[in-house]
């Protein structure tokens, strides 16, 4: 067994600046809160970034990242006992208890101040968020029901949850920029409210007003359409804080019947399908936020099996008693069931006597695509 001799939080509270400066890596510019520069691995120029309040570095090419013990060991390429003697020397053959108090202290002050970092980095998400909900205006006779009217999804009554900006700035991450506004556009602006009923992220849904029912194609500050992995740029975003809440597109009513779709079009579908109309129909934005944290078990890495200890994870209201979570068919079946049956399993800890379901849309599709094929047949 290695002992606790205190290196290891020794390690972690070294600036990664300081890091990096001490593993030759130079040349990096200011972008925003982050640096960005060439990795000193595979020597991608601006695919190699450093957040120095974070205390962490990525790099997109080689798709690792880490602290500043990680990033000793990418490019040294050693395992985490070198880079440990690398940042910190070997371990001493007799530690002495006042130096092992003092590094105990420095990582705990570090933690301390990465925890107050992140805790006001999310306070002024939230409060983004919020300025984004007020200044858009209601959804009603907008694009946002053009794009939901040609994707077959028409509300009995218009949720207020859901706005619409006509010039909304798409604000995303540019490698050496920051986050920047890569243009303006049309777009659907979900109120996401926590547990209390508070706005405290929007989920946006850039549309093309051109093309009734489709998302825009997002075209990057360098003209390209896809990112380096081939993939489309994403036509919808997330500002603020979603953990634990959840896109209301139906009152809550007293039927004591919830289902809930990960996107807004899937739960909607449910709703304009004509499916348990007295039910509440909610979103949850996304399968990690419906999921919670899951039990870590050795070798899996989805568990299926809620951490009751995540405080923070979406709950049903009081007063739901049967559950519904719809699985598209469309994602990746095993981690997909995993972080469903997670938050169903958490909803039945937590609240006892409720029962419930995971419902599947065929395989190799969600619940809208099915949706547009109900109404291809109510034509015929
Ligand atoms: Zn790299």
């Amino acid at each position: 067994m290695i002992r606790d001799d205190g290196r290891k939080a020794a390690a972690k509270v070294i600036p990664i600046l300081e890091v990096a400066q001490r593993l030759g890596i130079g040349g990096m510019r200011r972008a925003g809160v982050e640096r960005v520069g060439a990795c000193p691995v595979c020597g991608g120029r601006d695919r190699f970034s450093i957040n120095p309040a974070r205390g962490v570095w990525n790099c997109r090419i080689c798709d690792r990242g880490g602290d500043g013990l990680a990033l000793a060991e990418h490019v040294l390429a050693c395992n985490f006992q070198a880079a440990l003697d690398f940042l910190v020397g070997k371990a001493d053959v007799a530690p002495d208890p006042a130096e092992v108090a003092r590094r105990k202290a420095a990582a705990k002050a570090a933690e301390r101040q990465r925890r107050d970092y992140e805790a006001r980095a999310r306070a002024r998400a939230i409060r983004d968020a919020r300025e984004i909900w007020h200044a858009a205006k209601p959804g009603e006779g907008t694009a946002a029901e053009e794009y939901l009217a040609a994707r077959g999804v028409r509300f009995p009554a218009w949720p207020p949850t859901l706005r619409f900006s006509a010039s909304h700035p798409y604000m995303k991450h540019w490698p050496g920029r920051g986050v920047v506004e890569w243009f303006r556009g049309p777009c659907m602006i979900a109120g996401v409210q926590d547990a209390a009923g508070r706005v405290t992220a929007v989920h946006q849904t850039w549309v093309d007003a051109r093309r009734p029912g489709s998302k825009l194609a997002i075209t990057a500050p360098d003209g390209s359409l896809v990112d380096d992995k081939g993939k489309k740029w994403p036509a919808k975003l997330v500002r603020g804080s979603k953990k634990g809440g959840a896109v209301r597109l139906t009152p809550l009513g007293t039927s004591g019947v919830m289902i809930m779709g990960e996107g807004i079009e899937t739960t909607a579908s449910a709703i304009a399908a004509g499916i348990k109309p007295a039910a509440a129909f909610w979103a949850g934005v996304d399968l990690g936020n419906m999921a919670g944290r899951q039990v870590k078990l050795e070798g899996v890495r989805h568990s299926g099996q809620p951490d009751l200890g995540d405080t923070d994870a979406w709950l049903p209201p009081d007063g739901i008693t049967q559950l519904v979570f719809i699985q598209d068919g469309d994602s990746d079946p095993k981690p997909t069931r995993a972080k469903l049956l997670s938050g169903i399993r958490r909803a039945a800890a937590c609240r006892p006597g409720l029962r419930g379901w995971i419902v599947k849309a065929e395989t190799g599709r969600d619940l809208n695509d099915m949706r547009m094929e109900q109404i291809e047949n109510d034509r015929d």
